[in-house]
């Protein structure tokens, strides 16, 4: 590192250049209208999904997708993942960063322009912007200007309408921990309990601070999946690109007629400056691939609409390969882009791979559990005819939404004896338990052996937990410690 102390000319170089905000300007097109859509279907489903009912039974929550941390399950429709399968979980997550992969394979960054949250909060809270303050030019005559009523009107009508968006995000977040309309009615009457509160407030802050204020930061700064995606990404992938071969050398259209004329060469580029400012993250698209483009292809629309308008083709700006850049570059035809290649194929390939084997894992899954904690204080005990006992812990889990009956048995050395206690014991019925619906039942199981069956200081035994009446058995192999 050096040592050599600063010239003034360098102390005079600000440490970082402030961001310029971005003022993005209304647009319409095949690609705005695209994102309209896929932004009602994320928010019509994050909103309206808590409120969604599917019947499980009597003794089952009718929420079709809930966290039920006091239950400790989660329901998801038709599956139910107990605590002990969280690896299904493990595998859901597997299978979101694969077909972001895929989608990236395919075309590019889809999830950053199109279906991130961060995007569709952000669009959403623009669209509130430029409806109650205006387009682009409004905005900027309008804070570059002085306060006055009008102005704090204004600002105040669209921070009210943003903040109320945010504490509906935030009340929603909740919606899916708790059976949705019993929580709305106690969140009304001011009876829902303090961490639901706390939750809104805080998903009210974080949406609205986001959404409102950080916007393309966020992509620029906080978010790690532009660089990962830009070392994923590949020749064949689709990028939101400039076709320089086409818009260069660019020119206004006056400028561009006038050089024509002449028989000299002038782009279809016109250097209006609308793709610029369209671009929700302030990116110039001309200037090549960037992180801070999400790629959502507002400048194509942009960029189409100013070409419509001129009669010169469209697609100076669109969504293109590589590859197919290069080529142009060289003034050769593109290669047809491949849409199959290795990359698309491993990765469809893991996708269903994995996705197979949770379905065959969630059809094939019992519907009975069994654990066993051996008791290690004392390890045995000595009765007084000589016989020795292991304490057991039984957790017998029923994941069926009705009662079963399930007899624990226990075999492996001969004459071993068991008593259960702190179960659910069936009358007349020695070693059977009945366990509730979608319940676990915990108790003690002490098993005794007479001394003579003991020849070493432990042995094998296994203990069986049976359902009596549908073939559903679970054993678990445990150690039997003597003297
Ligand atoms: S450059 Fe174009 S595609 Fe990229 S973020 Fe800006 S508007 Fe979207
Ligand atoms: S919108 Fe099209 S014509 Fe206008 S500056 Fe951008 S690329 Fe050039």
């Amino acid at each position: 590192m050096s040592t050599q102390p600063l010239a003034d000319d360098d102390r005079d170089q600000p440490l970082y250049e402030a961001t310029k905000k971005v003022y993005p300007q209304g647009v319409s097109g095949w690609f705005r209208r695209l994102k309209w859509i896929i932004l009602s279907i994320c928010l019509g489903i994050y909103y309206l999904l808590p409120f969604v009912r599917w019947d499980r039974g009597p003794y089952l929550p009718n929420q079709a997708v809930l966290i039920d941390f006091p239950a400790r399950r989660f329901y998801f429709f038709f599956v139910e993942i107990w605590p002990q399968e969280v690896y299904y979980l493990t595998g859901l997550l597997i299978l979101a960063a694969l077909a972001l992969f895929l989608m990236n394979a395919v075309a590019g960054r889809i999830w950053c322009g199109y279906l991130c949250p961060q995007t569709v909060w952000t669009d959403l809270y623009l669209s509130v912007e430029r409806l109650i303050e205006g387009d682009r030019r409004e905005r900027i005559q309008r804070d570059s200007g002085p306060w006055t009523a009008g102005k704090v009107g204004l600002k105040l009508s669209k921070h009210f309408i943003w903040i109320m968006i945010a504490w509906w995000t935030g009340g929603a977040w909740v919606l899916y921990f708790a059976d949705a309309p019993t929580l709305v009615k106690d969140l009304a009457s001011l009876e829902a309990p303090f961490a639901a509160y706390l939750w809104i407030g805080i998903l009210t802050f974080t949406t609205y601070a986001l959404a409102g204020f950080m916007r393309e930061q966020v992509c620029l700064y906080m978010c790690p999946w532009p660089r990962i995606q830009a070392a994923l990404t590949d020749q064949d992938a689709l990028n939101v690109a400039y076709r320089y071969d086409r818009g260069e050398p660019r020119m206004s259209l006056k400028q561009a007629t006038r050089i024509k004329a002449i028989g000299e060469p002038a782009g279809d580029c016109i250097d209006c400056n609308q793709c610029v400012a369209v671009c929700p993250t302030g990116v110039d698209i001309r200037e090549g691939a960037q992180l801070g483009c999400i790629q959502c292809g507002l400048c194509i629309d942009a960029c189409d609409t100013v070409m419509a308008k001129i009669n010169r083709p469209t697609g100076l700006i669109a969504y293109d390969t590589d590859q197919a850049i290069k080529a142009r570059a060289c003034g050769t035809t593109p290669p047809p882009r491949r849409l199959v290649r290795a990359r698309t194929i491993l990765y469809a390939a893991v996708i269903a791979l994995v996705g197979a084997l949770m379905v065959y894992g969630l059809a094939t899954r019992s519907m009975l559990d069994l654990s066993v904690l051996h008791e290690r204080t004392p390890l045995f005990t000595q009765l007084r005819d000589g016989a020795i006992r292991n304490n057991f812990t039984l957790r017998i889990a029923n994941k069926r939404p009705e009662s079963r009956l399930v007899s624990v048995s226990v075999s492996g050395i001969a004459g071993a004896t068991t008593e259960l206690i702190g179960a659910n014991p069936v009358p007349g019925r020695p070693g059977v338990v009945e366990v509730g619906p979608d319940q676990t039942l915990e108790f003690k199981l002490l098993v005794t052996v007479p001394r003579a069956a003991l020849d070493g200081p432990k042995a094998m035994i296994q203990i069986k937990a049976q359902d009596l009446t549908i073939n559903d058995i679970r054993t678990v192999q445990e150690n039997f410690f003597g003297p």
